[in-house]
């Protein structure tokens, strides 16, 4: 059953009088204790939609159709209050760079316990228990002297484990992680994915795991959305997306990303060109100026969404080799 459900999702950017469409009509849905990964480069509207689903985009964004339900509940119906407690309590967020969520004057300890006692009225001595516990759970040693510590006090990765302890306070149902890793070097990233997936598995937690990466989200996901330009343009099995990309820009970013069987001399194969500009019209297929497949067709219309790619010209027989 699926716990999340979103259907033809539309968020408009508005600003001086003008109007950008920055996620167009994006469907897809989560089933309760999966991790899906959404993966594209930056403008590709990957962070926005889950700013949509918590219902924390900007006064110049506003979503102008579609519905974000969950567990039965249209997310968009709810008021600011009922959104707020939602948040936490149902589904959590986890972002890139935990010195921008955390407060630096406040101790950890305050700043979990504070989640805890909103989310789960629980009282004070209670709510400190189980601080404790969620930063054993997390790999943070020491816990209940770490708890009077400040921010400053942590390491990046540290940081980022109570990031998720915080998360995880209200044990939600959902766990939102926007690239949750990578500003951290990789050995770090690793632990700290590895333990998010560990207790998102024991807890029957559904995950969106949001990145730029397609290398790392073969371990830890079931189901992959690939977005471009503010649309899905490939979905798939984490195994499907892996060895048989179909569209050219899922193929791209996984040439971009190091191979096991790759020789070190091999040269990494970037992606031609930038990300497509939400604000610059291109006509036809977005992803055209950057794509090796082009042709006149792709340049005059748009392809659409068939269940599984967006493309005119699916690559059919590009099956990579596994590592
Ligand atoms: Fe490339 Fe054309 Fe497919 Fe777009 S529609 S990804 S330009 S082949």
């Amino acid at each position: 059953m699926n716990l999340l459900e979103i259907e033809t999702l539309t968020v408009l950017h508005r600003a001086d009088g003008v109007e950008t469409k920055l996620v167009h009509d994006l469907s897809y849905s989560v089933a309760a204790g999966e991790t899906l990964a959404i993966v594209g480069e930056s403008g590709s509207g990957k962070s926005l939609s889950a700013l949509a689903i918590m219902g924390l985009l900007s006064p110049d964004l506003q979503i102008v159709s579609g519905s974000i339900r969950m567990d039965g509940t249209d997310m968009l119906d709810l008021t600011p209050e009922q959104m707020r407690k939602k948040r936490g309590r149902d589904v959590s967020m986890v972002f890139q760079e935990p010195m921008t969520s955390l407060n630096p004057v406040r101790t950890i300890g305050s700043q979990i316990t504070e989640s805890i006692e909103e989310n789960l009225g629980l009282s004070k001595s209670d709510a400190r228990a189980r601080a404790i516990s969620l930063l054993d759970q997390v790999g943070v040693a020491d816990a209940e002297r770490r708890l009077r510590q400040y921010p400053h006090h942590f390491s990046g990765g540290m940081r980022q484990r109570v990031m998720i302890a915080i998360a995880l306070a209200a044990t939600p149902k959902l766990i939102i992680a926007d690239e949750p890793t990578t500003a951290l070097d990789v050995t770090i990233q690793a632990q700290i994915l590895d333990m998010m997936a560990e207790i998102c598995r024991a807890q029957k937690t559904s995950l969106i795991l949001i990145t730029h990466n397609l290398g790392i989200v073969a371990r830890y996901a079931n189901r992959v959305n690939v977005m471009y330009g503010g649309r899905i343009v490939e979905t798939g099995t984490a195994a499907e997306i892996y060895y048989t990309p179909h569209h050219p820009y899922t193929h791209g970013l996984l040439r971009s990303v190091p191979q096991l069987t790759q020789s070190r001399k091999e040269p990494l194969q970037p992606i031609m060109g930038n990300p497509a500009d939400p604000f610059t019209k291109i006509a036809g297929c977005r992803f055209h100026p950057r794509c090796q497949f082009a042709q006149d067709r792709c340049r005059r219309e748009m392809p659409q969404f068939d269940g599984k790619t967006a493309c005119h010209f699916p690559l059919v027989s590009e099956t990579r080799e596994a590592s």
